[in-house]
């Protein structure tokens, strides 16, 4: 229906505005009709979008490519062998086939993941595990290895206490059978044990939120170097994957993926709970040397969760977008406490359907990305020039 309705609207436009017309309309043949002069008519502009489709690791995609206004293009998924897919970045669907029609340029990625040995997450007994329940029903169970230092594990508890009481997490609606959820168990051992979990995990290592299509997880593979230095790394990275959980809870749908609010935001997170409970600074202590040029001349390259032109280790240029997002929103008159909240609750609470990442963008902060992308330009590229003040704590801003 609203393609019948475009395309006339679309002609009398093109050729009301055709300046052709004015000169082949002299005064003094009025009663004359010229007809048009089809080979000299100049194509119709239909207008073009470009759609580009992307593959996460372990699976490819169908090619996009550009296609006039209104055209309905299918895409595919496909999955390499012992990967399975998973969704797209941009969608709520899981289904591997999409149809997009063409209204505006789009960007589609999709997601792969291994293949897990086994998924008996759902069926595990949780009636001898510990966990923590959370104030919205939002609760974590820990399979924790024993052969975790007996003082790690005292810590890591009293580190899901004081971010249990923080940061409320709430339990997402129902959209998927993976999300959904109102518990998530967390994976805890030590990098030396042969994947004590392998049976109910899969192959899943390093520290992240996991997952396959009936769940997620944490995954706390504590590096042994970790454990023998004691450093406070072990425990700022629960912070880090904590606070993804709550990202990814925060609305029905996630809001359109920016690497530099995601992991940018993590791992701000991830400093200030040091910072505040163990008077640890990792902003100062170097874990974030490698902000480079690109993060002010090139932020777009921080948008997607890998780009080849952009290493980001650390995600010190992720950290470093993120904390100059926070002073940006000062400028506007935002108190630090204000600019924190809506980085840290607001924009991981505004997705919904049908909304692009430029209306969200400025609906939450004011201003519109490109803006702020033009702003950074004037920014030293150093995590010194953007950092916190050092008395900001996570109870001032995540207090409602
Ligand atoms: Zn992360």
């Amino acid at each position: 229906m609203k393609k019948v309705l475009f395309i006339p609207i679309l002609l009398l436009v093109l050729f009301s505005c055709s300046p052709d017309e004015e000169t082949q309309a002299p005064t003094n043949t009025a009663q004359t009709i010229t007809p048009e002069p089809e080979a000299e008519t100049p194509e119709p502009l239909v207008v073009q979008y470009t759609l580009t489709i992307t593959a996460g690791d372990g699976g490819s995609v169908t090619d996009g490519g550009t296609f006039g206004d209104g055209t309905e293009v299918t895409i595919t998924a496909m999955p390499n062998e012992g990967y399975q897919f998973i969704g797209w970045e941009e969608s709520a669907s899981v289904s591997e086939t999409l149809i997009i029609t063409l209204d505006s340029n789009k960007i589609y990625q999709a997601l792969f993941e291994l293949i897990p040995t086994a998924n008996p997450i759902s069926e595990l007994d949780i009636s001898n595990l510990e966990g923590i329940q959370g104030r919205d029903g939002y609760n974590f169970y820990y399979n924790i290895s024993d052969n975790l230092p007996i003082d790690w594990i005292n810590e890591f508890k009293i580190i899901l206490g004081n971010l249990n009481s923080v940061v409320h997490i709430t339990p997402r609606v129902k959209i998927s059978p993976r999300d959904g959820k109102d518990e998530m168990h967390i994976f805890a051992w030590r990098e030396s044990e042969v994947l004590p979990f392998q049976d109910i995990i899969g192959n899943n290592k390093g520290y992240s939120i996991s997952g396959n299509e009936n769940s997620r997880f944490m995954v706390l593979e504590i590096e042994n170097h970790e454990i023998q230095n004691n450093t406070n790394f072990i425990f700022s990275v629960i912070a880090h994957e904590y606070f993804h959980v709550y990202q990814i809870n925060a609305s029905i749908v996630e809001p359109s993926y920016l690497k530099y609010l995601f992991e940018g935001g993590a791992s701000t997170l991830q400093s200030i709970f040091p910072k505040q409970y163990y008077n640890y600074n990792r902003f100062t202590t170097g874990a974030f040397p490698n902000v480079t040029e690109v993060a002010i001349s090139s932020p777009v390259l921080f948008e997607p969760r890998n780009t080849i032109e952009a290493t980001d280790q650390n995600y010190s240029n992720s950290v470093f977008i993120f904390l100059a997002l926070v002073k940006e929103l000062q400028r506007q008159g935002n108190t630090e406490i204000e600019a924190f909240k809506k980085v840290f609750i607001d924009w991981w609470k505004s997705g919904r359907t049908d909304v692009t990442k430029e209306v969200l963008f400025e609906e939450v902060f004011g201003f519109s990305i490109d803006s702020f992308y033009l702003a950074l330009k004037s920014y030293n590229p150093n995590i010194n020039s953007v950092l916190p003040s050092q008395s900001i704590r996570l109870q001032d801003i995540f207090t409602e």
